[in-house]
């Protein structure tokens, strides 16, 4: 039998910004486990969370570079859940009014098309801290530094329809937010990691399969491999006549294998409620102007602009072009 792959993405982007989205803890990497969480990122009682506007900035910079709408009033809610790195039992996020409205991204194909991937809405939410297992027999470490380190949590239509797709617009988006200089970039150290939701369907059909959702990916690389190996193992699954179950999984690079982590929770799991601790946040149109008057160049301008500079053909514009630091550096030598 043939089939269509359906892939969507939720992509986490840590914001540059120097302190918690909020407390004043530092968000830098690397340091000390747990001096870099204080009581409010812990949500000890009678502490008062105050949002840090530069994370509102960057995330209305990013809706502005997806072409997106920004939501003039935005609320944060709390996802209950427990976790070991989520001590305080939930995670503020935003649910029904979040930030970044609908959007799109262009994407370059290798057979020199430009598709377009809808971005659903991306909303702000704050970072959990880390379980540490490695160095740790027997037990389980937690370092809460990155606790409160402000995300935007991108959320795509399931417009891709193979790993090519997929990888192309994760490093369109990298190109994007560091351009933007909303963040880092750098995957090694978790500063965006990709959630690639996975369906099949019959060739042709209209209606989508039932989807996982592998997390956490932080390489283009494993993307790209845990992509390959999810379509196989529903594949396998679908022509033995089984059915997929909607699940989390988690997959292993190193190994090239996947394990199911828990079965697909829904929202009302979580028991959201708006966050009684903050205020409805409403933006004016001059903090929209103002972020849209800071927008430096960004990857489709400079690809464009290269080729009419430069003389480039459109494959090594858009190359050079996507990622910041290389345009620049490709420009200072030539
Ligand atoms: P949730 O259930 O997590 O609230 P959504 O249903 O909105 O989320 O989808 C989350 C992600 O899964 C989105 O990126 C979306 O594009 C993708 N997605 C939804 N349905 C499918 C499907 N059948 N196949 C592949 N991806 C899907
Ligand atoms: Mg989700």
């Amino acid at each position: 039998m043939q089939w269509d792959i359906v892939i969507g993405l939720e992509i986490h982007v840590q914001l540059a910004t120097r302190t918690k989205i909020f407390s004043g803890s530092s968000t830098a990497y690397g340091a000390e486990p747990n001096t870099q969480a204080n009581a409010v990122d812990l949500a000890m009682p009678g502490t008062l969370p105050v949002p840090n506007e530069q994370a509102f900035r960057y995330a209305v910079m990013f809706g502005l570079a997806v072409n997106a709408e920004i939501e003039r009033r935005s609320v944060f809610e709390r996802k209950n859940y427990f976790y070991p790195d989520l001590p305080k039992g939930y995670q503020t996020t935003q649910l029904e009014r979040p930030i970044v409205g609908p959007g799109y991204v262009d994407i370059d194909l290798a057979n020199g098309e430009t598709k377009r991937v809808r971005i659903h809405h991306a909303h702000l939410e704050e970072d959990a801290g880390k379980s540490l297992h490695e160095d740790f027999h027997g037990m389980t470490g937690i370092d809460l530094n990155r606790a409160g380190t402000p995300l935007i949590e991108v959320v795509t239509e399931p417009d891709m329809t193979n790993a090519e797709e997929a990888v192309a617009f994760a490093k369109k988006l990298h190109g994007i937010v560091t351009s933007l200089g909303i963040c880092d970039g750098d995957m090694s150290q978790g500063s965006m990691r990709f959630d690639v939701n996975i369906s099949l369907k019959p060739k042709g059909s209209e209606t989508l399969g039932t989807r996982t959702e592998t997390k956490n990916l932080n390489s283009f690389r494993f993307m790209e491999q845990a992509i390959a190996h999810e379509v196989e193992r529903q594949m396998d699954i679908l022509e033995d006549g089984g059915t997929i179950v909607q699940e989390t999984r988690l997959y292993n690079g190193d190994r090239d294998e996947s394990r199911s982590m828990r079965t697909k929770e829904e929202a009302n799991d979580y028991r959201y409620f708006p966050c009684p601790d903050l205020l409805p946040v409403e933006i004016n149109d001059a903090f929209i102007d103002e972020a849209r008057n800071s927008l430096p160049e960004l990857p489709d301008a400079r690809k464009a602009r290269f080729m009419e500079q430069f003389g480039l053909n459109d494959y090594d514009a858009g190359l050079l072009a996507a990622d910041s630091k290389l345009a620049a550096f490709f420009e200072a030598v030539a």
